[in-house]
């Protein structure tokens, strides 16, 4: 996947304030969420808003906290959003720089398990050029994390390119790899719809630990041992690469600035990718802003 960036062009926001509600997939809570226009490097910030104090948690990779099935950003008092990677995907994808991210629950709404939603969101108002140019991440150096049999890799390139493969032991969910050319927009056709997914032999593990409790079958794709279990089956053929990869353009722009580079994932998640970030800012030399 290759997305046309360019230093030239200005940072944007959305014009319009904006809001959605729906519930997080883990936590189960229904949630309200208001976006708002923010000035030149704002930023991206989520603000609780059930919450009356240090209640602002900055969308930055130093703030990670969880990457336990869904990416959770922390604040320096503890406070915490998780599940942030679809918005941050539709963001990035939509070359959001600066916007200000109001919730009154700890957890993104899951909305249909992919960034349609949010894409469609923000596309409903449009987008505004602010008068500051945008600064892109260049990277400079290989850099390569790996755990166990997933890695994750960031190469110098003249472009933000993405590939992924996956291989899960499921006949369903096999081998399957995705390199896409994303230009003149096309996140929103070929990746935005692609869905969250997990096996239905996991659901009751997963419930036990407290987690997918606002999950189902509208907000995922749930494979069985023999099909899939969502009745209108998949929307792509290869839903669940285009998925990893909606995935990790989300935590990738946890970097602050879009990325100039080459990534590949190999099975790897958001722990990984987490990783690669602080790989990344470890060593002045791996990256320059341009
Ligand atoms: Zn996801």
């Amino acid at each position: 996947m290759i997305n046309n960036l360019n230093n030239s062009q200005s940072q944007q926001t959305i014009a319009d304030e904006l809001s959605i509600n729906g519930v997080g997939l883990h936590s189960g809570i229904n949630v309200n969420m208001k976006l708002f226009p923010a000035e030149a490097d704002y930023g991206i910030k989520f603000i609780r808003k059930d919450l009356n104090k240090n209640n602002v948690i900055e969308a930055l990779w130093s703030n990670v906290s969880n990457t336990k099935l869904s990416t959770t950003i922390s604040n320096q008092n503890g406070v915490s959003v998780s599940t942030i990677e679809h918005l941050m995907s539709a963001l990035s994808g939509l070359h959001i720089d600066n916007i200000k991210i109001e919730i009154d629950g700890p957890e993104v709404p899951i909305m249909d398990g992919s960034s349609i939603k949010f894409v469609n969101l923000i596309n409903s108002t449009s987008i505004k050029n602010l008068n500051k140019k945008r600064k892109i991440l260049k990277v400079k150096q290989n850099i390569k994390v790996e755990k166990n049999d997933s890695s994750v890799e960031l190469k110098p390139n003249n472009q933000f390119s993405i590939d992924f493969e996956i291989d899960f032991p499921s006949k369903l969910v096999s081998q399957q790899s995705c390199q896409l050319q994303l230009i003149n927009g096309n996140y929103k056709t070929d990746i935005a719809s692609a869905r969250t997914f997990g096996f239905e032999k996991d659901v009751n593990m997963l419930r036990s630990n407290g987690l997918a409790l606002g999950g189902s079958l509208e907000n995922a794709v749930v494979v069985g041992e023999n099909k899939i279990l969502n009745s209108d089956g998949l929307r792509y053929k290869d839903e669940f690469v285009r998925h990893k990869i909606l995935d990790s353009i989300g935590d990738l722009y946890l970097a602050g600035a879009p990325i100039q580079g080459y990534f590949f994932g190999n099975k790897s998640g958001h722990q990984l990718n987490n990783m690669l970030l602080r790989s990344l800012f470890a060593d002045k030399k791996n990256y320059e802003y341009i």
